[in-house]
């Protein structure tokens, strides 16, 4: 969205300023003599222009009488026959500007007016405000529109209007910012003003909103943005306000200030999925490391597990932690699942190759086992590969089981079919349904960090733990502790029975070439 751009205008047009314009011959007026309209094509001689100007200034262009031979000039009452005319082109074309202006539904001024006025507003002063309040969440009016249709929630706009605009002051604009959001602007040097406009409109929406008889409870967020000179790049002010709104909603009191931190952080989410795909493409950004897990019971290695790690030609290592969930949010997880389930089953390949045989745990996300494809894609890349599935484990988080259950218990069976093992991550966290978990035939649980990390602090933790352990191999589940740091926590552990344990008490993960080396100095591991 911008400012309206002033029009490109002809040559006997820029030469107007609020009077009209006549030259009767062009070709003897050394303004014109040269110029191209009179020297080529239409070759004007004569022109007589009356100006269109916009009540703030803005030159439009004009409406002109032209012909191609010498003429004398308009007499007066033709000049003002022509000043008429020009005056009825500008009304109508104020009417069109005024009603492009208008949000349909709500008769508030849009988005594009909005636009418009913060930059005349920031043009006036430098002590601006946009107050933007946003009404609802997205997935709410989803549900809403699903439940009861378009004009429902239409109508509850309308009411939303009525409320916001009975608390506002007399002569204070609404604006409709885009569909769940509000704005005003307001000028005010120290923002005393602006918060208690925004608490005042948070408590005008704190009673639910009654809509055909049905009351609504809205989800106000007010977020405040300064247009004060040097404060922050207001070119992308909307998305500035919108970033103090959203983080707003997390807060107890729903309203907070602009901050220049939560613009990085948008930013750097952008340049990290941004990145995604083109650090697909290149080689040398992303890789796996691989961390061993050791059984509990003879102290063997079972296997590794393979954590993705990615380095950002700017931003540097980042984390798994940080651009896996950016990534599950759009369609480049499923890329992201295939390289590294590539790349796990060529290390696999390579490994034997070496005369090392090893299980591989690599970690998909729900969004994977939603489509035929990643299976259909893995038992390709096995065959191609040369590698048998046993060799292979899939390991996902509770979460999947309650997203379209029917699809992934599918993909979830063909997977047990084909060989290929699963194992449940951050076991504990979420909704776990254990005859579900029978069902899938997982091969193992591994119980969540945060209940090893309060093993020694915390009873309820050690009580969940030592009981998880016991209902899982009460139903022939293996359980692997993951994040083992200390010998205490692993003692504790190997004493409820737990059979397999990962963490930097045995090893970091690591590149593939120092597992290599970290297996060959500790050959009781793998020894036959
Ligand atoms: P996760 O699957 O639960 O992986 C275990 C995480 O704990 C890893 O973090 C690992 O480095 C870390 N860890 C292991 N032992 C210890 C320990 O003793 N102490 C502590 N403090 N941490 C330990 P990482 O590599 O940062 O991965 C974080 C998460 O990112 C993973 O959690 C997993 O959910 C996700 N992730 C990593 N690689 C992939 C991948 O290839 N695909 C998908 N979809 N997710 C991945
Ligand atoms: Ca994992
Ligand atoms: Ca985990």
């Amino acid at each position: 969205m911008g400012r309206l751009k002033r029009p490109v205008i002809n040559p006997f047009v820029r030469m107007q300023c609020c009077m009209p314009l006549q030259v009767a011959d062009a070709l003897k007026d050394p303004r014109f003599e040269n110029n191209p309209l009179v020297t080529g094509d239409p070759r004007i001689r004569f022109y007589a222009g009356m100006p269109l100007i916009t009540e703030d200034g803005t030159g439009l262009g004009s409406l002109c009488v032209i012909d191609t031979k010498p003429r004398p000039e308009l007499s007066a009452s033709q000049l003002s026959i022509l000043k008429h005319l020009a005056d009825l082109v500008m009304a109508r074309i104020m009417s069109l500007r005024e009603r492009s202006f208008i949000d349909a539904t709500t008769g508030l001024l849009n988005s594009e007016r909005l636009a418009n006025d913060v930059f005349l507003m920031q043009e006036r002063t430098d002590y601006a405000n946009v107050i933007l309040v946003d009404v609802f969440v997205l997935s709410y009016v989803k549900d809403v529109v699903k439940a009861l249709g378009f004009s429902f929630f239409n109508q509850l706009m309308v009411e939303t209007t009525r409320r916001l605009q009975g608390f506002l002051p007399s002569g204070t604009h609404l604006y409709k910012a885009s569909q769940t959001r509000f704005a005003v602007m307001i000028e005010d040097a120290d923002g005393d003003l602006c918060e208690s406009l925004s608490t005042g409109l948070l408590e005008a929406l704190r009673d639910p909103i009654l809509c055909d008889g049905i009351p609504i409870q809205t989800q106000a967020a007010v977020g405040l943005l300064p247009l004060h000179p040097g404060v922050a790049d207001h070119s992308n002010w909307l998305r500035l306000a919108i970033s103090a709104s959203d983080y707003a909603r997390s807060l107890s009191d729903n309203w907070a200030w602009f901050r220049l931190e939560l613009d990085r952080a948008h930013q750097r989410s952008f340049a990290l999925l941004g990145g995604i795909a083109s650090a697909l493409a290149a080689d040398d950004q992303f890789r796996l490391e691989y961390q061993p897990k050791l059984s509990m019971v003879d102290g063997r290695l079972t296997g590794v597990e393979a954590l993705l790690r990615w380095t950002h030609p700017e931003l540097g290592r980042v984390g798994p932690a940080e651009f896996i969930p950016l990534a599950e949010k759009t369609a480049l997880v499923h890329s992201l699942s295939l390289w590294v389930m590539e790349e796990a089953l060529r290390q696999i390949s390579d490994w034997r190759s070496q005369g090392l045989e090893l299980t591989v745990s690599i970690n998909i996300s729900a969004g994977d086992l939603e489509s035929p494809v990643f299976v259909e894609r893995l038992q390709q890349a096995m065959q191609r590969l040369d590698v048998a599935p046993q060799w292979l484990e899939l390991e996902f988080t509770e979460s999947v089981l309650i997203r379209n259950p029917g699809v992934v218990n599918k993909q979830l069976m063909r997977l047990r079919d084909i060989g290929v093992k699963v194992a449940i991550d951050d076991f504990g966290t979420g909704y776990s349904n254990w005859s579900y978990l029978r069902q899938i035939d997982a091969s193992g649980l591994k119980l969540d960090k945060s209940f090893v990390d309060g093993l020694q602090a915390n009873t309820a933790d050690r009580h969940m733990a030592q009981t998880i352990i016991e209902l899982a191999h009460k139903l022939g589940f293996r359980v692997i502790a993951e994040g083992v740091e200390t010998q205490e926590d692993y003692d504790l552990l190997a004493s409820w029975g737990c059979d397999e344990v990962q963490g930097y008490l045995i090893a970091k993960p690591m590149p593939p070439e120092s597992l290599f080396n970290w297996l060959a100095q500790r050959p009781e591991l793998t020894a036959n």
